[in-house]
């Protein structure tokens, strides 16, 4: 099984828009040219984003409205690659999107991570901020979700198992490596069963973006991979997604993808296609 086959897509990519990316280096013709080096035929923008139409933003995201959004519009476009429009929105920790109805068509495809819980006090109260909060953060802000109106078949989910889950006492100068392990560890396979399941009947998208050659321990990969395993078993389908901010992170994306795919012996049944054709 040529497991690189399944690679054909990076539907998370952040452009010089992205305040944390800023660098002229990430615009959409290097983007485009990172698809075409790598045998990519979908690619899309997920540039941070609040809708102002649904409330004033949180003060970093004040300049991350619909106007910011459409400057990098029109996205360039090639025989081989489909280069979409989306973004990363936001969720409050009262559970407030920060996009509005009305503007769903806006975008060909919209990224919301529920686990952003770095954004003190934005998702989470610093007040009770603890590894076990954050647990039930991430049960409870992804079962809301899927509780919402939302145009499934065109939304993923970002970033599970990602390290933003728990940043760790240096934050922000450092982001701790290892306590978003102990936040996906202290969750049951049970509760995973029932909001991964709730996942696949809704049909949203499950985002692989974990660093696959970062852990260095094979416990601490084999922990990663644990919840995908059962994500993978409850019928979630599956896509790729670098949150690449600068192109070295782009350069080495499908290496990762790849790896990660073979791992969780993925096949064509088992991804996300919110484009339609494969
Ligand atoms: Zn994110
Ligand atoms: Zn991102």
């Amino acid at each position: 099984m040529d497991y690189s086959k399944l690679v054909d897509h990076d539907l998370h990519i952040h452009t010089y828009l992205s305040g944390c990316s800023d660098d002229p280096e990430q615009n959409p013709l290097r983007i485009l040219r990172y698809a075409e080096e790598n045998g990519l035929r979908h690619i899309c923008t997920a540039d941070h984003y609040w809708d102002e139409t649904v409330s004033e933003p949180w003060l970093p995201y004040i300049d991350h409205g619909n106007e910011r959004q459409a400057r990098i519009l029109p996205l360039p476009q090639s025989e081989n690659v489909t280069f979409h429009f989306g973004c990363e929105t936001e969720l409050s920790k009262e559970m407030v999107l920060g996009l509005h109805p009305d503007n769903y068509d806006k975008f060909d495809f919209i990224i919301i991570p529920t686990t952003h819980l770095h954004f003190m006090p934005f998702t989470v109260d610093p007040k009770d901020n603890s590894t076990e909060r954050r647990a039930e953060l991430y049960i409870s802000r992804l079962d809301g979700v899927l509780d919402m109106d939302l145009p499934f078949h065109k939304v993923g989910i970002a970033h599970l198992a990602c390290n933003l889950l728990a940043p760790g006492v240096n934050y922000p100068a450092e982001v701790d490596h290892k306590e978003h392990l102990r936040v996906l560890d202290l969750i049951p396979d049970a509760a995973y069963r029932e909001v991964y399941s709730k996942m696949a009947r809704r049909g949203v998208g499950f985002e692989i973006n974990f660093p696959y050659f970062g852990y260095y321990e094979k416990d601490e990969l084999e922990r990663v991979l644990r919840i995908h395993r059962i994500a993978k078993d409850c019928g979630c389908k599956f896509y790729f997604g670098s949150d690449a901010h600068h192109p070295d992170k782009l350069d080495t994306a499908k290496a990762n993808f790849t790896a990660i795919a073979e791992a969780l012996d993925l096949f064509e049944e088992n991804m996300f296609r919110p484009f339609g054709d494969k």
